[in-house]
């Protein structure tokens, strides 16, 4: 078979820049997919922490008026991905955030910032470039939506394209007054294309133009065409049914290794699990919690947003204290639930602990030492922090929502007496299903030989690329067929 070309279009990629699990899906799947003979570059927008990282940049192209200014797009290779990157200085040149001002409110020109990735990412699929010309355009969320609506207006050849979803509450919505400005013709206003209840919607173009379209777990994928995950759009998912599935994300297991990862006092794994208990330690202390192998530690790693269901965490506090646990919280965002969590902190000093904050290796720190991680979303369409807690043998009590339901096994009888649950799930959504979730949590921890044996099964589960990469593969090759 002949090597299949990719090229990527996604608006955060790690390591270079990450706001959330989209960046760590496009910097891991391109790497994925090196064993599998497919060469997939990435596009992303030139932002200054992305232009300081690059290092010997060639100029492949240049582009005179672009979005409204003159723009370069660059080669380059970092950490063993082919990058395209997108260096447009009047519209990626800003420190920080990529979607939002210091003040937190989004650019007021992201609607051209993201159709200037997506026309470059249009221009790239109808062979720009001579050195890549590729199969298949593979675009993540609404930031790079617009490249099947450009290819769909500008006709000709092009090639086949897939949108995949990671977020739905994420729509890219604008004043349609823009169209002339992101050169798409008046006609594109139209329910059949990206009209959307009076606005345009750069995801709704998306998914109406797509060839294939794909979300982050097969939960999702089914929850999306219904009106209660689908945020205005499970109509239009439901007449793309037949081409829309869910494939799981994967974690980059070298990154996330207990046995070799730096931000640990001790490495451990699934045999020698005991060393476990240095990493606990070493979070209570350096969170400032009472150093007690015995209490139960419950951590939580997440963007503060409705969406994480942190709000009805806050409400079932009072259960931690109840059961003697503690709790490790590290998160930013939503200011109301923010300043709530600091109050928390100070209130029960010793048991709670509320890092506000982005902190990578205090991420790892605390998968590696809390008991339990908590994920108990409204909705989710992977989850990535319960994958890193099955590695790092850190039980996840999750909501049973989206890819909390398909990466989770859940501790019933059934499953624990078959000696193969991996985590607790609950259901519905809701403050007294979370207490109970907790209490369930805190009952298993007593009961050492199965609590060490889910952590076992848990540090076992497969939560590599292996699989959603020859996923991805099959997908292409049917898309191609
Ligand atoms: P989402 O993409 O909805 O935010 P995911 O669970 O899919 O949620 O991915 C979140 C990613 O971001 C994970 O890799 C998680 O470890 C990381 N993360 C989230 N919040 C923080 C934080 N405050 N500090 C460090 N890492 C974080």
């Amino acid at each position: 078979m002949k090597p299949l070309k990719i090229l990527s279009v996604a608006s955060e990629l790690y390591p270079l820049i990450k706001t959330g699990g989209l960046a760590d899906v496009a910097g891991a799947l391109p790497l994925a997919l090196q064993a599998h003979d497919v060469d997939m570059r990435t596009l992303l927008p030139g932002y200054p922490a992305v232009l300081a990282a690059l290092k010997g940049a060639q100029v492949v192209h240049h582009v005179r008026n672009l979005c409204g200014g003159k723009a370069n797009l660059l080669s380059a290779e970092h950490a063993g991905l082919k990058l395209y990157v997108l260096d447009a200085p009047h519209l990626y040149n800003r420190p920080g955030n990529p979607y939002l001002q210091p003040d937190g409110m989004d650019w007021h020109d992201n609607a051209l910032r993201f159709a200037a990735l997506a026309r470059m990412g249009a221009d790239i699929g109808k062979g720009l470039l001579n050195e890549f010309s590729p199969h298949i355009v593979h675009c993540h969320d609404w930031q790079a939506a617009l490249v099947p609506v450009y290819l769909h207006y500008d006709g000709g050849k092009r090639p086949k394209t897939i949108v995949t979803v990671h977020n739905l509450a994420f729509q890219g919505r604008f004043r349609p007054e823009i169209l002339h400005d992101i050169g798409l013709p008046a006609e594109a206003n139209r329910i059949e294309a990206i009209e959307y209840f009076g606005d345009i919607s750069y995801l709704k173009g998306g998914l109406q133009f797509a060839d294939w379209i794909t979300t982050v777990s097969p939960t999702y994928a089914r929850e999306i065409r219904e009106p209660e995950a689908g945020m205005g759009l499970d109509g239009l998912l439901r007449t793309k049914q037949a081409h829309l599935s869910g494939i799981l994300n994967g974690i980059d297991t070298n990154v996330w290794n207990p046995a070799t990862d730096p931000a640990l006092p001790a490495p451990f794994s699934a045999k020698k699990l005991s060393l476990r208990a240095k990493s606990k330690a070493a979070l209570q202390k350096r969170l400032g919690l009472k150093v007690d192998k015995h209490a139960q530690i419950f951590g939580v790693i997440s963007r503060l947003s409705g969406q994480k269901g942190l709000d009805l965490l806050l409400e079932a506090l009072p259960v931690l204290q109840d059961e003697g646990a503690q709790l490790a919280l590290l998160g930013a965002g939503d200011a109301v639930l923010e300043r709530e969590f600091r109050a928390a902190q100070a209130a029960h000093p010793g048991a709670i602990s509320c890092v506000i904050g982005y902190d990578e290796e205090l991420a790892h720190l605390i998968q590696a030492g809390c008991d339990a991680l908590l994920v108990p979303s409204r909705f989710e369409p992977c989850g990535l922090t319960q994958l890193c807690a099955l590695r790092y043998g850190a039980i996840p009590v999750v909501s049973r929502v989206g890819g909390l339901n398909d990466t989770i096994i859940e501790a019933n009888e059934m499953a624990l007496n078959a000696g193969v649950a991996t985590g607790i799930q609950f259901s519905p959504v809701t403050t007294p299903q979370l207490i109970e979730a907790i209490r369930r949590a805190t009952a298993l921890y007593r009961d050492a030989p199965r609590w060490k044996q889910m952590q076992q099964n848990a540090m076992r589960a497969d939560v590599s690329w292996d699989g959603p990469a020859r996923a991805y593969v099959q997908l292409y090759r049917q898309i191609l067929s």
